[in-house]
């Protein structure tokens, strides 16, 4: 039963369906206050808080002068933020897309909706919610999850527990997109053997963003149909596809009936976050190459070049086992089911083989695929896209590491999500919305230091009050009786210095690395001056054995009663412990396998309350580390053996743990001097200041999403747009000519290059002319660039820090033959070289590797 409110305080239910009160303090506030006790039962949930509500309880609202007050006001304010003109509006030329579709195979916005499992699906989340306060067009698409990701708790010999509790779309801040007649929208894949795969469409609203979840427990499906969205990330090999083709493919089409229901414009960029949802490019090539009347259908190239000109792609992870590969043969199964009927199932494969040195043939990478259904691609960090290409540097063979088209663009994390209010007021200026902005984040330098002190104490206290409840409710459940649970009363102290480590636990996140020299880590736990306790939490996916034993490990080591007032592992972890352990920290430990962490954006979040990142130089933290804002834990050589590399780099962060972080914070001067009188930590409080001040715009999710429009969004919709102009003649002509530079590169060559100018000993300024003599059979010097590259030659002959500048053809010499000539100029000592090479050229790529073809002298 859906409960009614009366008219006064109508607004209640519009202002508990769009999640923006997820990040408006005011609405969150206002939902507390409305029954205090009852909002704790519906843990923080407002729909569930306003079906929980007796018709007296809520009569009591509605006669209360204060509160409908409140809610009118709320209301009104949410009117604001969802119709006025933002900085897309402001900012962005006509140019910009009119609509961004973005994908992803989950979102953590919330924890009443949840539908993700770490860290990529709350960079989804932070994502949609910077979109929405900037105001840039996005909607998002993904899949609902019956029954989310599972929830973690632990037996009583420490072995992780998984459970699946049903949820319920109905009593959730959802809609179901409904035809104009009533019923509800509907998408249909066919699958093989004359059975089809349909989903509903259920609507979040986040903010001014609209995003659509593709759920499959419908009744017009067969019982396997129903289960394919059971599960995030459920199952492996047909069920994992099958997620994957209603994500990508049914993502379009549900987009498609959006936007005929809602007038909203048609998606003129398409943003595929990590693999999982790369049909998409699929799904939209068959749209394009399926004969419509009065036109001419596109062919398969064309179709490729169009879609591909409109999408970004973003990988995630450097770790093999977090890319998605499925069998060529399960890729032929449902794709021979008519899936694509206009698009060859042959040249789908070619799109995910890995046909480079290395790659299995006999798999098909969905990054792979991503990469080449994307015009524009990125990493998310900026080690990471270095990583990325190199990773995939066999898709564009012949170019060096840092000319692969993979950009990066750094992740941030939503500030008004993660920051905790008691830090927003001395921390940010109450004026402006600009996060991004260091001018908002300078108010922290006036900060009295005993008055941060304070409020880090309290985020502290508070953090322990959560840990001692959730470690006596963790126990009963492992079987203990009240009785023997006083201890957990006077678990942790609200005035120790307290480290935090959570995080997914697949192995190269090293978990355990802590525990390396077990006796090392008591006595700094137990140390009488200056003790040091540990929060620690993470789920282990499900299959992961060897995860789930990493757990067990470390909470053995909690359960011991000589440290165990120090140390604790909290099961379960999520959006809601997160929010208040980030802020309870005063360190944020984090120490991978570097250069396995593509970013990690928990340490950026700890740093949003004013916590010191204690981390391994990987991701976000070997750009952003300055060497006042935390500690750098230093890194044994890669080519070390795993174990030796374990044993330096615990010893490197209990060092790190001893002589600089427990000293700063208990007061010890940087020099080592006198311990501060008033006994407040300056210094530490200094490291604080200057990590707000300086981390706190750059982390924010407002910057990265800013970077997205100017560097991907806003050049992909004028490619896109470039790419279908006149019933898509620049799609058309692009692929005719991508098609004949192919098959004419074979016989591309540079003959012969000559140099004027040299003298016998050159100096610095002296200008060379150099002249190339280039065959380029059927092609002609308007489809190239022919580049000399320059600069110093190192003792195996090789170019360093080379340079290109650009020939021009000065002669036809007849058969296809051209001279190319150029002038450069040396301008450094040493020995110098140069060479020269030829590339495709056409206004219509986005960069000069695209097409991976190269010739070099
Ligand atoms: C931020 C966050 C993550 C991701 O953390 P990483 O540092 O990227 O590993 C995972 N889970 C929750 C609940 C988070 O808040």
């Amino acid at each position: 039963m859906r409960t009614v409110l009366p008219e006064s305080i109508a607004p209640l239910s519009r202002l508990a369906k769009n999640l923006r009160w997820s990040w408006h303090r005011p609405t969150e506030q206002l939902f507390a206050d409305l029954n205090p006790q009852a909002w704790e039962t519906v843990h923080g949930d407002p729909v569930k808080l306003l079906g929980s509500l007796t018709r007296e309880e809520i009569q009591q609202i509605a006669d209360d002068p204060d509160m409908v007050r409140r809610i009118e006001e709320l209301d009104a304010d949410l009117d604001h933020y969802l119709g006025d003109a933002l900085w897309y509006q402001q900012t962005q030329s006509p140019d910009g897309p009119r609509s961004i579709a973005y994908f992803s195979a989950e979102y953590g916005i919330t924890s009443v909706l949840p539908q993700y499992s770490g860290g990529l699906g709350i960079l989804a989340g932070d994502h949609l919610k910077s979109a929405s306060d900037l105001g840039v067009p996005v909607v998002g698409v993904g899949l609902f999850y019956q029954h989310g990701y599972f929830k973690q708790s632990l037996s009583r010999d420490a072995w992780q527990q998984e459970t699946y509790p049903v949820l319920d779309p109905d009593g959730m801040p959802l809609t179901l997109l409904r035809e104009e007649d009533g019923t509800p929208a509907r998408v249909t894949l066919p699958l093989p053997n004359g059975r089809s795969l349909s989903a509903q469409i259920w609507r979040a609203d986040v903010g001014r963003v609209p995003l659509l979840l593709l759920d499959s427990d419908i009744a017009d499906n067969d019982d396997h149909a129903r289960n394919v969205t059971d599960r995030l990330y459920g199952g492996g090999g047909d069920h994992r596809l099958q997620q994957e083709l209603l994500l990508g493919m049914g993502g379009v089409r549900a987009l498609r009936v959006f936007s005929r229901l809602t007038g909203t414009p048609d998606p003129e960029v398409f943003h595929c976050n990590e693999g999982h949802a790369g049909f998409l490019g699929i799904e939209r090539i068959a749209e394009l190459m399926e004969p419509v009347d009065g036109t001419e259908p596109m062919t398969w190239e064309e179709a490729l070049t169009a879609v591909r000109s409109a999408t970004v792609f973003t990988t995630h992870t450097p770790v093999p086992a977090g890319i998605d590969r499925f069998e060529r043969s399960q890729i032929e199964h449902f794709f021979n089911a008519g899936l694509a009927p206009s698009v060859p199932t042959a040249n789908i494969l070619a799109l995910g083989t890995e046909d480079y040195d290395g790659g299995d043939r006999a798999k098909f990478n969905m990054a792979v695929m991503g990469l080449r259904l994307a015009q524009r691609a990125n990493g998310v960090a900026k080690l990471h896209g270095k990583v990325s290409r190199d990773m995939f540097q066999g898709l564009w063979c012949g170019f060096d590491n840092d000319e692969v088209p993979i950009g990066s663009i750094t992740n941030g994390v939503h500030v008004m999500t993660w920051i905790d209010p008691l830090v927003a007021e001395l921390a940010l200026d109450p004026q402006g919305s600009d996060l991004n902005r260091a001018a908002r984040w300078r108010k922290v330098y006036d900060a009295d230091d005993a008055q941060l002190w304070a409020v880090r104490r309290e985020l502290r206290a508070r953090l322990v009050r959560d840990v001692r409840a959730r470690l006596r409710a963790s126990w009963k459940k492992r079987g203990a009786a009240d009785a023997e649970l006083g201890w957990t009363d006077t678990v942790l102290d609200p005035d120790v210095l307290t480290i935090g480590f959570a995080r997914r636990v697949p192995t190269y996140k090293r978990l355990t690395l802590m525990l390396r020299d077990p006796q090392r880590l008591k006595k700094i736990l137990l140390d009488p001056e200056r003790p040091v306790q540990l929060v620690v939490a993470g789920k282990s996916h499900p299959a992961d054995e060897q995860g789930k034993r990493m757990i067990q490990d470390l909470v053995r080591f909690t359960d011991d009663p000589e440290v165990r007032h120090r140390i604790v592992f909290l099961p379960n972890y999520d959006i809601a412990m997160a929010r208040t352990l980030f802020p309870g920290c005063d360190v944020w430990l984090n120490n991978p396998l570097r250069p396995l962490e593509a970013c990690g954006t928990s340490g950026m979040k700890a740093a949003l309350n004013g916590g010191l990142n204690l981390s391994v130089l990987d991701g976000w933290w070997d750009e952003m580390y300055d060497g006042q804002n935390g500690w750098a834990i230093p890194t044994a050589d890669e080519g070390a053996h795993p174990d030796e590399r374990d044993d330096i780099e615990a010893s490197a962060l209990y060092e790190l743990i001893e002589n600089h972080v427990a000293p700063r914070f208990y007061g010890e001067a940087a020099d080592g001097s006198d311990p501060s009188t008033d006994g407040i930590p300056h210094q530490w409080l200094a490291m604080v200041k200057h990590t707000l001040a300086t981390l706190g715009p750059r982390v924010s999710a407002k910057r990265m999403v800013e970077d997205y429009v100017r560097a991907l969004y806003v050049p992909a919709a004028v490619s896109g747009r470039r790419a279908a102009r006149d019933g898509y003649t620049g799609a058309r002509t692009k692929s005719r000519w991508v098609g004949r530079v192919r098959q004419g590169w074979g016989q591309v060559a540079v003959e012969h290059v000559d140099a004027e100018g040299v003298e016998q000993e050159p100096q610095i300024g002296d200008e060379i002319t150099v002249c190339a003599y280039v065959s380029l059979g059927s092609l002609t010097p308007e489809d190239v660039e022919a580049q000399v590259g320059y600069g110093r030659v190192s003792e195996t002959d090789h170019i360093h820090e080379r340079k290109y500048a650009g020939l021009t053809a000065t002669e036809d010499l007849g058969g296809g033959r051209y001279k190319f000539c150029g002038a450069i100029t040396i301008d450094r000592s040493g020995p110098f070289g140069y060479t020269v090479r030829v590339l495709p050229h056409h206004p219509l790529l986005a960069d000069k590797a695209e097409l991976g073809l190269v010739v070099n002298a």
